[in-house]
């Protein structure tokens, strides 16, 4: 049988099915409580906004160009509409500015690939997205740990990166409610990371999947937004913001959008045109019609109902998980992260949870490019009602006190 090794190219070995991917096919199965998806409750979709959408796109003018093949930046309509959501996040921009993606994950698959060439580094938070690490692993980066609020030095990040045997491109980021921690940077770790930045005269990758989905407390800038206040305009920054409809509107229809400097954008175009010349017509145009008649709505909609889901969830931890474990206490997003003790393991945990409790969540050692993080798990309330936030976090929290107490 033909060995796919030999000819496989080397950046095809960090791609890698994980163990705990493995496991949590098991999640189909109906006794099981899963707080393990990180996805929208698709209960929230609005649906009649999009099926009136499509019906007045087939039924108009715009049939023919929307079956068309469209410009790489992305549909104009949209990304003017854009603008705007960025002039209220402060980042003031042009159309020029802003480029539509295939869900935002395509942008960090761009990004690593504009940026990162082989032993190069990438500064990424420990935690951090899975995602962005897989889209990143394709380039065969090492990575080194982002701390916004912390004091390495410029020259420690540059020596390390040397003996590494590259540079240091990027530093990537979630500010607002990590995936997977839910926890939110503030405006000083904000302000370091750009001194930071411009030191180590890299780019900042701003991933924003979550930041519409605020349930309390005051919105923090956009480090985009603290960069234009003060370089003056965005041309002169470094930081790329990575957006997404797949939180608010609809993940299926896979349309995310990145705004940047022109130069970035001009590079990104190329590397769209190489990769599908652009991202479906008629999804742009969808999502930018009922973006324009109701997205404010539609925020506020699921927004109550995460909300409510979230205080459930914090509620029962701490009403059933014993002493020495402690979590997140997220003001937006979809996710609280877990600590147990030292010494235990997320993955075991999981695997006799998924026994004994039925109750599934994603262990945490996957989100550390440096394979620590044993001891931590995520849970997403997105998806759960108030009674399996209740039982399932109630089991939990008795495996865990059998464990630690055994
Ligand atoms: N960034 C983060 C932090 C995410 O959690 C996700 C989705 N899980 C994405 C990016 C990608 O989202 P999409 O491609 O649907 O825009």
């Amino acid at each position: 049988m033909l060995n796919w090794e030999n000819i496989f190219a080397t950046r095809s070995s960090r791609m890698r099915a994980s163990e705990i991917r493995e496991l949590l096919k098991l999640l189909d199965r109906p006794e099981i409580i899963s707080f393990a998806g990180g996805i929208p409750d698709p209960a929230l979709f609005p649906d009649d906004e999009f099926k009136a959408a499509y019906a007045d796109i087939f039924t108009g003018p715009a049939v023919r160009s929307a079956l068309q093949y469209s410009v790489s930046e992305g549909y104009k309509p949209l990304r003017e509409w854009l603008v705007g959501q960025m002039a209220a996040l402060g980042i003031p921009c042009t159309v020029d500015n802003v480029f539509i993606v295939s869900g935002s994950q395509q942008g960090l698959d761009y990004l690593g690939k504009l940026f990162l060439s082989p032993k190069d580094t990438a500064l990424v938070t420990w935690p951090t997205y899975l995602g962005a690490l897989q889209a990143f692993n394709a380039y065969e980066p090492t990575y080194d740990q982002l701390s916004p609020n912390g004091n390495r030095t410029p020259e420690a990040y540059r020596a390390t990166a040397e003996e590494a045997g590259g540079k240091v491109k990027f530093a990537y980021l979630s500010v607002d409610f990590a995936n997977p921690t839910g926890e939110t940077v503030d405006r000083e770790g904000r302000e370091k990371v750009i001194e930071l930045a411009d030191e180590l005269d890299i780019a900042i990758i701003e991933d924003a999947a979550y930041q519409s989905l605020r349930y309390n407390g005051e919105a923090i800038p956009p480090i985009l937004a603290l960069e234009i206040a003060h370089k003056g305009d965005i041309e002169a920054t470094r930081t790329i913001y990575c957006g997404s409809f797949s939180k608010t509107l609809a993940p299926g229809l896979r349309v995310g959008f990145i705004v940047a400097n022109a130069p970035i954008i001009r590079k990104l175009v190329l590397m769209k045109q190489a990769a599908d010349l652009h991202s479906s017509t008629i999804n742009q145009m969808a999502i930018h019609l009922v973006a324009e008649r109701g997205f404010d709505a539609q925020v506020a909609k699921i927004k109550e109902v995460y909300s409510q889901r979230r205080d459930c969830m914090l509620a029962a931890l701490a009403r059933h998980m014993p002493k020495g474990v402690t979590w997140t206490k997220p003001e937006g997003g979809m996710f609280i992260w877990i600590t147990l003790p030292e010494g235990m393991d997320g993955a075991k945990l999981l695997a006799r949870s998924l026994e004994t409790a039925k109750v599934a969540f994603v262990p945490g050692q996957a989100f550390f490019a440096d394979g620590s993080g044993a001891n931590t798990f995520r849970v997403s309330f997105s998806c759960a009602n108030d009674e399996m936030i209740e039982e399932g976090i109630g089991r939990l929290g008795r495996l865990i006190a059998d464990e630690i107490g055994g």
